[in-house]
């Protein structure tokens, strides 16, 4: 089963909240939407990983997207397998062109043909998640749980070379296609070793519990401040900040469309990157109305839950 469903990562979900409301002379403009392509990329590599990773879903317990805090750090796996026998992590990596793994001098390459970059090993990455797993599962006593790993690169044109020990490397990285029957293999090879089973469901109930939420604060990282943050609606067709209010919606004044609730999407966006609450005037300023009776009845049908000490809503969680 799958007991952990990835999500849009925070800060990608800030960032493409953000973005669309800045104006276009804001100087960091263009670093934000460089790590907002960034992100995307590697979001959308770890679903491919997750497509392949579900033919293992109705004999293994699955956790994507894990974040623990051990020894006063933290550590993020792209994804745990828990099978019967071991616990396999399960990395992505998302590289177009040609990548070169050199096991010897533990490095990395990525080459265009032209342009060559290197990057962090990714073979070192996951046996520190590794490391740092065990370390976890020992200090909640669950013991003598066999961990394994696996790279996945999650692009089916990524041509993946070795400099050295092309087998070695072969046992541990491969296509994301392949990961799922290389885990059945090793499966296997556990069970013809009889090594001891694990309850894979109980062990990932515990993790799923300690998950912390990774986040990061954009706002700080780039220099945002509160009034940069253009308040309205963002019209659903044609992105235009600031739909106008009318009987019983919103209309947009280029594209003449009209939504009943394009105001939820704002009202998220606030939440997410000014304050997780908002008072009565705050929500007249981002949405736009004149009226504070309208703003009531906008964040009563939203869902939004009234704090009367504060005198301010909250989202529903
Ligand atoms: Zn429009």
């Amino acid at each position: 089963m799958n007991m952990k469903i990835r999500t849009k990562p925070r800060p990608l979900k800030k960032l493409d909240a953000a973005i669309p409301r800045l104006s276009p002379q804001f100087p960091q403009l263009s670093k934000m939407k460089e790590d907002a392509a960034i992100q995307q990329k590697g979001f959308t590599g770890e679903l491919k990983v997750d497509y392949y990773l579900d033919y293992l879903a109705s004999d293994c317990t699955i956790l994507q997207d894990v974040y623990l805090r051990v020894n006063g750090k933290n550590v993020q796996i792209d994804s745990l397998v828990l099978s019967q026998r071991a616990i396999y992590i399960v990395d992505s990596k998302n590289y177009n062109d040609t990548i070169t793994f050199d096991t010897t001098l533990k490095q990395m390459t990525r080459s265009d043909g032209k342009v060559e970059a290197g990057f962090e090993y990714p073979i070192t990455q996951v046996q520190n998640q590794q490391f740092h797993l065990q370390n976890w599962l020992s200090q909640n006593n669950l013991t003598n749980i066999p961990i394994y790993y696996f790279v996945a690169i999650s692009e089916p044109s990524t041509i993946i070379k070795v400099n050295g020990d092309a087998e070695a490397l072969g046992r541990v990285v491969a296509h994301a296609a392949r990961i799922p029957s290389m885990i059945m293999e090793k499966e296997q090879q556990l069970a013809e070793q009889s090594v001891n089973k694990i309850q894979d469901r109980k062990t990932g109930k515990i993790i799923l519990n300690a998950c912390n939420v990774f986040d990061m604060d954009i706002i700080k990282q780039f220099s945002i401040k509160k009034l940069d943050l253009l308040p309205g609606v963002i019209c659903p067709e044609c992105g235009l900040l600031g739909m106008e209010r009318v009987y019983g919606g919103w209309k947009c004044r280029k594209c003449k469309c009209k939504s009943h609730d394009a105001h939820l999407k704002t009202l998220a966006d606030y939440f997410l990157l000014i304050k997780p609450y908002i008072t009565n005037k705050e929500c007249m300023r981002f949405l736009g109305l004149k009226s504070r009776s309208v703003a009531t009845r906008i964040m009563r049908k939203s869902g939004l839950i009234y704090q009367k000490e504060h005198k301010r809503w909250i989202p529903r969680r």
